[in-house]
C-alpha cells in the first residue's frame, strides 16, 4: 500500500525546474488541442529532433482537424513518409474524420470522449487533456516512471500490473493539479534532460534532497522492469583528458554495475551510438567541460567491442588535451599523467593504454 506522499514542493521544483531548462519546441507554448495532439502521436515511436521537421510540415498543410479530415489518405500518408510506423496516420485521419462527424468538427473536452478518439490511450488523452485545458489528469510515460521510481526508490517493476497501478497513483500523489499541464510537461522534460537513463545529473538535481535512490547509492537500478534482459548493448564514451601536458583524470566506479571500485576516465554512457558532434550536445559533456572553451581533441580508439557476460560494450576514447580546469572536473582524481597504471583499472582501459603507448 502506498502511504501518502503528497508533496506539493515537487511539483513546485519540478515546474521551477521547467521554467529554467526546458526546450524551445513548436509544440509547446500552445494550448491548442489539434496541435498537441499531432506532437504526441509523431513523438510515441519519433525522437524529438526528428520529428520537429515532420510536425511543422504536417501542421502546415493540415493547419486544424477539418483540414486533415478533408484530406485524401494518401496525401496524410505522403506527409509521414519516412516517419514510420504509419498506423499512427492512418489512425490520426480516421480520428479527425470521427470529431468532425461526432463533435462537429470541434476538438471534445471531456477525457473519455478524447480517450475514444482512434489511436489515442490513456497516456495520450492525459497529455491532450492537461496541456490544453489543465485536465488533472498525470502522464506517465517512460520518463516518468524512471523519475518517480528513483525519487520514491520503488521495486516493483513498472511493466507489472500491480506496478502500473502503483506508479499511476503516485503520479497522481505528486501532481498540483491546480497546474496540472505544465507539471507534466515539467516531469517528462525533467526525465528526458536531467533524471536520464544513464548519467543523471544528480549533484545538480533540485530533487537530490528528497531522493531515495540517491541517498541509497541505488540510482541505475530503478526503474526496475519485470522481463529478463538477456544481453545488452552499452555505449560508452571515455574522455582522456590531459591538463597541462601533465595531469589526468580518474574516477572510481560505484556499486551495482561492472567494474566496481575500479578506476576509469571520465565516461558518458549514452543509451544508442553518438558520435563526438551529437555527443557535445548532451547535458553531461556540457557539464563535464563547463568552463572549458579550447577542446584539443583527438579521437583515438573508435567503436572499440569489449564482450562482457550479459553486456556488450561498445566503447570511444577521446582524448582532449586542455590549459585550463573547469568545475566540471572537480570531482574528479587528479593523478600524474605517468601513475595512471598505478591505479586498478579495467581491461578495456588497459587495451587503451597500449595502443597509446
Ligand atoms: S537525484 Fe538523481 S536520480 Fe534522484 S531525481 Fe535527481 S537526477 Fe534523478
Amino acid at each position: 500500500m502506498l502511504q501518502s506522499n503528497k508533496d506539493l514542493n515537487i511539483s513546485k521544483q519540478l515546474i521551477d525546474w521547467y521554467k529554467d531548462n526546458k526546450r524551445e519546441l513548436p509544440w509547446r507554448n500552445t494550448n491548442d488541442p489539434y496541435l498537441i495532439w499531432v506532437s504526441e502521436i509523431i513523438l510515441q515511436q519519433t525522437r524529438v529532433n526528428q520529428g520537429m521537421d515532420y510536425f511543422l510540415r504536417f501542421t502546415e498543410r493540415f493547419p486544424d482537424v477539418k483540414s486533415l479530415a478533408n484530406a485524401q489518405e494518401e496525401e496524410v500518408l505522403k506527409y509521414w513518409q519516412g516517419l514510420g510506423y504509419y498506423s499512427r496516420a492512418r489512425n490520426l485521419h480516421a480520428a479527425a474524420k470521427s470529431i468532425v462527424d461526432k463533435f462537429n468538427g470541434f476538438f471534445p473536452q471531456n477525457y473519455q470522449d478524447i480517450l475514444s478518439l482512434k489511436g489515442v490511450g490513456e497516456y495520450t488523452a492525459a497529455a491532450i487533456g492537461s496541456f490544453a485545458w489543465n485536465m488533472p489528469y498525470p502522464v506517465v510515460d517512460g520518463n516518468v516512471f524512471r523519475v518517480l521510481s528513483r525519487l520514491f526508490g520503488i521495486s516493483e517493476p513498472i511493466d507489472s500490473g500491480k506496478g502500473k497501478k502503483l506508479f499511476n497513483e503516485l503520479a497522481v500523489q505528486v501532481m498540483d493539479s491546480e497546474k496540472a499541464g505544465i507539471h507534466n510537461q515539467a516531469i517528462m522534460e525533467f526525465g528526458a534532460l536531467h533524471c536520464t537513463p544513464f548519467n543523471p545529473q544528480c549533484l545538480f538535481c533540485p530533487l537530490v534532497d528528497k531522493c531515495m535512490a540517491y541517498t541509497t547509492g541505488k540510482v541505475t537500478q530503478y526503474p526496475v522492469k519485470q522481463q529478463k534482459i538477456k544481453n545488452r548493448n552499452r555505449y560508452f564514451h571515455y574522455f582522456h583528458i590531459v591538463y597541462n601536458n601533465a595531469y589526468t583524470y580518474l574516477h572510481r566506479r560505484g556499486k551495482k554495475d561492472i567494474w566496481q571500485g575500479l578506476f576509469e576516465f571520465p565516461l558518458i554512457e549514452t543509451e544508442t551510438p553518438m558520435d563526438f558532434l551529437e555527443l557535445k550536445e548532451t547535458k553531461p559533456f556540457q557539464t563535464l567541460f563547463n568552463g572549458i572553451t579550447d577542446l584539443a581533441v583527438s579521437a583515438t580508439l573508435m567503436n572499440k567491442k569489449h564482450v562482457l557476460s550479459h553486456q556488450t560494450l561498445y566503447t570511444n576514447f577521446y582524448k582532449i588535451e586542455i590549459d585550463t580546469e573547469g568545475n566540471g572536473l572537480s570531482g574528479y582524481l587528479k593523478v600524474p599523467v605517468g601513475e595512471i597504471e598505478k591505479y586498478a583499472i579495467p581491461r578495456l582501459i588497459h587495451i587503451y593504454l597500449e595502443k597509446m603507448s
